[in-house]
């Protein structure tokens, strides 16, 4: 009978469970930037495994070849760095983007060692759902072996001598969101993801001449346009001599991106209409022609944390990487990990 009972108990919170389970798991795979910063806890050091010449290691999961890589740390970073940044960057800038992939890991080995499901095969991937990591075999795939001997010293430069080297804010780790090019001003995070992080504050970034992604044009027959918008947001009465009175902006966020806008009759976010238009950022304007309407964009990316094209800019400047860090991380500071 006692045993019984025992049995029942079990079953009951093992159903208490499984939708606790479930729901934080949602949660997290959607909500990457929704948490807040993590304590760098001794339970990171159980899933980096050290050799006797006290070589730190980490498992990535390697998404071309489906294979778990083991690799070292420091190794795993000058690849993230290769394909997340161009290597003919300034030095200052690759260290900046070395540190940012190295708090990265730290955060996301924390952040899946409390909640396993995330990631099955690996603490971390290689795909842009964590942070691109190219092999070398790759790197020379996609640029070149010329490519590789010219600047894979300089990688190595730019993460042997920032080597440990993490952010932080208040004492845990940050989620050091980066993106292309801000176009002038960065984003505060609740204004593109859900949750305001204190060290991802909107601020200005007045060197990005040099980007190729400042502005961009594209231009879309009219009847493509509302062809789209009437299969996505079901706005049938939309028509070419009516459009510019069915379109008007709501919101736009401190960093100049359009935070919602109306289209007929639905509201709808910059975000869901830059998707829509596969556009390189929420902040746009429309112009309409006789035949065409152009949607110019200015900046690429979402605009939240540090923007590449501008730490390039300040580098270029005489800003050095922890000028740059501190710059596009509020309040943050620049600690050693060992
Ligand atoms: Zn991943």
């Amino acid at each position: 009978m006692k045993n019984k009972l025992i049995v029942i108990i079990i079953i009951l919170l093992l159903l208490y469970m499984i939708p606790t389970l479930s729901l934080s798991y949602f949660e997290n795979t959607f909500s990457s930037s929704e948490e807040g910063p993590i304590d760098i806890a001794e339970s990171i050091d159980s899933i980096i495994t050290t050799d006797e010449s006290e070589i730190r290691y980490i498992e990535v999961y390697h998404i071309n070849s489906n294979k778990v890589l083991k690799l070292e740390i420091e190794e795993y970073i000058m690849g993230v760095v290769a394909a997340e940044m161009p290597a003919q960057f300034e030095l200052d800038a690759l260290k900046a983007q070395a540190i940012t992939a190295r708090t990265y890991l730290l955060y996301k080995l924390k952040k899946t060692n409390t909640n396993p499901e995330q990631h099955t095969q690996a603490p971390i991937c290689s795909g842009t759902h964590c942070q691109v990591y190219l092999t070398k075999e790759e790197l020379i795939q996609k640029f070149t072996q010329t490519w590789y001997d010219t600047y894979w010293p300089k990688i190595e430069s730019a993460v042997n001598s920032t080597k440990g080297q993490i952010l932080t804010y208040e004492g845990k780790l940050i989620e050091p969101l980066f993106h292309s090019t801000s176009g002038g001003r960065t984003e505060n995070s609740e204004d593109v993801f859900t949750s305001a992080a204190p060290y991802l504050r909107s601020v200005e970034s007045p060197y990005e001449a040099n980007s190729p992604k400042l502005t961009a044009t594209i231009t879309i027959p009219i009847i493509e346009f509302i062809t789209k918008l009437k299969g996505s947001l079901g706005e049938n009465d939309i028509n070419a001599t009516n459009l510019k009175d069915k379109i008007s902006l709501i919101e736009v966020s401190e960093g100049g991106k359009i935070k919602t806008m109306q289209i007929g009759e639905t509201i709808i976010t910059g975000r869901d209409f830059r998707t829509l238009y596969n556009l390189n950022s929420s902040n746009f304007k429309l112009v309409q022609n006789n035949e065409n309407i152009e949607i110019i964009t200015t900046g690429y990316g979402h605009g939240v944390g540090m923007s590449q094209y501008g730490a390039n800019g300040m580098a270029i400047e005489g800003f050095n990487y922890r000028d740059i860090l501190k710059h596009y991380y509020t309040g943050i500071e620049i600690m050693q990990y060992n």
